[in-house]
């Protein structure tokens, strides 16, 4: 066993509030200004001085919102979109109804709906540990600049995406699938791109305008056979987007198996990430006119992490219960995203079409063995198959907004009911009336 070090502090308790949201990723905005707007004090902590967690790191478009023509998510996140779109930065792009935007003006609308909802903000304030009343969860410890502080809350949301909290607080956790995780991907901005010619012209929108799916089928198989040749480990897509304002571009290209919530590996994949950025970005230049001038403006501050453990919650959602469109007596979302596996192993992905949006139980936000606690966005208790359709954006936000109003729920009553839940989730439109 390794050497332990034990130690005591004594941690200043530095807020009391209502609900206590962990992780300020979409999930987390939506939920801390659902509890807020709930008449809830609530109190937002990030470990990162922006909101926005993997959707801010050059991941583009927002996913989830319209299946077969229809809006499906409705609510804070649908909110969130029309606010980018009055500072003319975000783009629907019909008929599949993806949202291109600008990622600073993600930060910024993110900032704006958490301080006026009367959220208070903490950013640079990492969960560290938690204190507990058997299975209660009464404080979270987060360390920042000031040293370790302890926030008091009637009721916490774990939106760190890893399930950090649900872990510190005992809860239980799924076994990782034998699959292993998706792979994560460093995103990253190239500006100088020529956009004008056929080679990206369509694919930097998801309108499937010119025949063009999302991934450029081109420029897949080049770095195919840069593969084949030897000249890189790895990649995905590419996917290119445009970022609405100026001529720039975001890419997801580079790929990595590993987990995330590990910290060896993590850094293990972040360096490997950035090295295969540059590779592919030279190999792009000597291929292809269209890139010959381009240079990296900006990389995600960190890996964009698609999968990593999630809770085992009172319901596990599965990829059955997805397709079929199971009927849950109190669905918290509904999925419109198809279920969309990308292989750690190789640059393939595959794509399974929904005929009807799926739903999200309000029981697999609630973790087993932990109390006082609920789950919001990609940590909630799924199977790998409906993971990979309820991780979108679009998705995780109406997630984040139902556990807010759930965690009013505790703080008012002690228990959710059902019954009352539904209503108040229909009365937001979280899920647009008649859906
Ligand atoms: C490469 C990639 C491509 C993607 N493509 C798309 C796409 O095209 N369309 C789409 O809609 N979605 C896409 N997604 C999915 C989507 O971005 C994520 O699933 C979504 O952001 C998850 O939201 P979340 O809030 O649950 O978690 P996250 O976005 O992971 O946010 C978690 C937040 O918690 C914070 N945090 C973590 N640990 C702690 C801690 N201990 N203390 C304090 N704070 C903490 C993090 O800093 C972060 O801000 C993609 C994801 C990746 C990685």
């Amino acid at each position: 066993m390794a050497e332990v070090l034990r130690q005591s502090r004594d941690v200043p308790v530095t807020a009391y509030c209502d609900v206590a949201v962990i992780g300020g990723g979409p999930a987390g905005v939506a939920a801390a200004v659902s509890a807020a707007r709930a008449g809830k004090r609530t109190v937002l902590a990030e470990r990162l001085g922006v909101l926005g967690g993997a959707a801010v790191g050059y991941v583009n478009p927002i996913s989830g919102f319209f299946q077969q023509g229809q809006r499906v998510v409705g609510g804070i996140a649908w909110e969130f979109v029309q606010r980018l779109q009055a500072l003319g930065a975000a783009q629907i792009e019909y008929p599949k109804g993806h949202v291109s935007f600008h990622p600073e003006a993600w930060k910024l609308v993110a900032q704006r709906m958490v301080l006026e909802s009367g959220v208070e903000l903490m950013t640079n304030m990492t969960l560290s540990d938690c204190a507990r009343e058997g299975a209660r969860v009464t404080y979270v410890i987060l360390d920042g600049k000031s040293g370790p502080e302890a926030v008091d809350a009637r009721c916490f949301i774990d939106a760190t995406g890893d399930a950090d909290l649900c872990r510190l607080a005992g809860a239980e956790m799924l076994p990782e699938a034998g699959e292993g995780y998706q792979p994560a991907s460093l995103c990253f901005v190239l500006e100088g791109v020529d956009v004008t010619t056929p080679l990206l012209k369509n694919c930097i929108h998801h309108t499937g305008a010119g025949g063009s799916h999302s991934a450029n089928d081109t420029i897949h198989a080049y770095l195919d056979a840069c593969v084949e040749r030897g000249e890189l480990e790895q990649f995905g897509g590419p996917w290119f987007n445009t970022m609405v304002q100026g001529g720039a571009v975001t890419v997801n290209v580079t790929r990595q198996g590993g987990n995330g919530a590990d910290r060896r590996e993590l850094t293990r994949m972040e360096c490997q990430l950035r090295e295969d950025m540059f590779r592919i970005v030279a190999l792009l230049k000597r291929e292809y006119p269209e890139f010959r001038s381009c240079s990296i403006a900006a990389s995600g501050i960190n890996a964009g992490i698609r999968e990593t453990g999630r809770i085992r919650g009172l319901d596990t959602v599965t990829g059955e219960d997805m397709l079929s469109a199971r009927p849950w007596p109190c669905p918290v979302a509904r999925c419109a995203h198809p279920m969309d596996v990308h292989y750690a192993c190789s640059s393939a992905q595959t794509v399974d079409y929904y005929a009807s949006a799926a739903y999200v139980p309000h029981t697999a936000l609630i973790p087993r063995g932990a109390q006082s606690l609920l789950a919001a966005g990609r940590c909630v208790s799924a199977d790998a198959r409906a993971y990979a359709t309820l991780r979108v954006q679009a998705t995780v936000m109406a997630i984040g907004e139902s556990a807010g109003l759930m965690a009013a729920e505790l703080c008012d009553h002690g228990e959710i009911d059902p019954q009352r839940l539904r209503t108040a989730i229909r009365q937001r439109g979280v899920i647009p009336a008649g859906m």
